[in-house]
């Protein structure tokens, strides 16, 4: 057997195996697994166990489980999953971090462009500046005035570098050109309780999470990080950071779903019809909607509009993160 004949046997062998996994994907005996970069309780995780329950409904009940592989701003779980089998089981759920870190990091272990299948983004979501209970300021101008009165002593809580939280805080910092102290965590969620117990003093988070702490009066609110404001009751009176006289301060940011480059497109397919019907799923609007999420039912539902969105926010945010100087290893 010629070596030309025989690559093109392995090749059509290794074609009509990945085929077979296709059809029969999932198999009955085996979760699938979202990789939630994340700590468990924070506004990623929630959207990731959101979707997970809707898209397990359009695919016959099957299984699909979290796995919270937190650290490093969300990094240790996007390489799990860039280096995982590329078998349909193991799939990343992040947010705009997959956009944020290749500039962030000087040497993230993974390539966004060429290791992951891009499956569709899912849904949008604004951000909210929200402070310890204890702050002694209710609205943004006293909190301005407080910060310019306290510089040097404020610090202020993130999910690590180049997560979403770090993203609106070092905007925040750098519009109104005062440095505070970053306090990274695995995810917001610790960074939450010590929001509350009032060891941080700011934190920039997902309104889908911030919403019930504002309401249960454990934090205080300060601002909206959209252009116009939200019509969530407990934040319609929340001034978005524009009306605050922060020029031009607008974060906004996305969810979607990843897996391992080399994911037959035969489970890619798969894996897509239910993310489209997970969207229009009532149950996951209703949920997302009451968070303050907007849910995505665009061209970004599927693998190329997702993918062209992502690398134009990677283009859009480089030069901001370059600009403001920070970086992680
Ligand atoms: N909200 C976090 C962030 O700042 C991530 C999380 O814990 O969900 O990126």
């Amino acid at each position: 057997m010629t070596s030309k004949f025989l690559s093109v046997a392995l090749a059509c062998a290794a074609m009509a195996s990945a085929n077979v996994m296709a059809q029969d994907y999932p198999v009955a005996n085996k979760s699938i697994t979202f990789v939630l970069p994340y700590a468990a309780g924070g506004p990623t995780d929630k959207a990731a166990r959101d979707l997970a329950q809707s898209m397990s409904k359009f695919m016959g009940g099957h299984s699909i489980v979290i796995d919270n592989s937190a650290g490093a701003s969300g990094s240790i779980g996007a390489n799990k999953v860039a280096k995982a089998p590329a078998d349909g089981y193991t799939l990343l759920f992040t947010h705009i971090a997959q956009a944020t870190l290749p500039t962030f990091f000087r040497n993230l272990p993974y390539n966004v462009e060429r290791d992951f299948e891009y499956i569709g983004l899912v849904s949008e979501n604004p951000m909210n500046l929200i402070g310890r209970p204890s702050l002694p300021a209710n609205n943004m101008a006293e909190l301005l005035g407080w910060i310019q009165s306290n510089k040097g002593k404020i610090n202020i809580a993130n999910a690590g570098p180049g997560s979403a939280s770090h993203l609106c805080g070092m905007l925040f910092q750098s519009t109104i050109k005062v440095d505070m102290t970053s306090v990274p965590y695995k995810g917001t969620a610790p960074a939450m309780t010590d929001l509350i117990g009032g060891q941080v003093d700011l934190m920039c988070d997902q309104t889908t999470t911030t919403i019930p702490q504002i309401e249960g009066k454990r934090v205080k609110s300060f601002a909206v990080t959209t252009p116009a404001r939200l019509t969530a009751p407990i934040l319609k009176d929340n001034p978005t950071m524009q009306e605050a006289g922060l020029k031009d301060f607008s974060v906004t940011i996305w969810q979607g779903l990843y897996a391992p480059k080399g994911t037959p497109a035969p489970i890619l397919k798969k894996l897509n019809d239910a993310l489209k019907a997970a969207v229009k799923d009532p149950d996951f609007i209703r949920k997302q909607d009451a968070g303050g999420a907007t849910v995505i039912t665009d061209a970004r539902n599927d693998p190329a509009g997702h993918k062209a969105f992502v690398m134009s926010e990677v283009a859009k945010w480089a030069p901001v993160i370059r600009a403001a100087g920070v970086y992680a290893d």
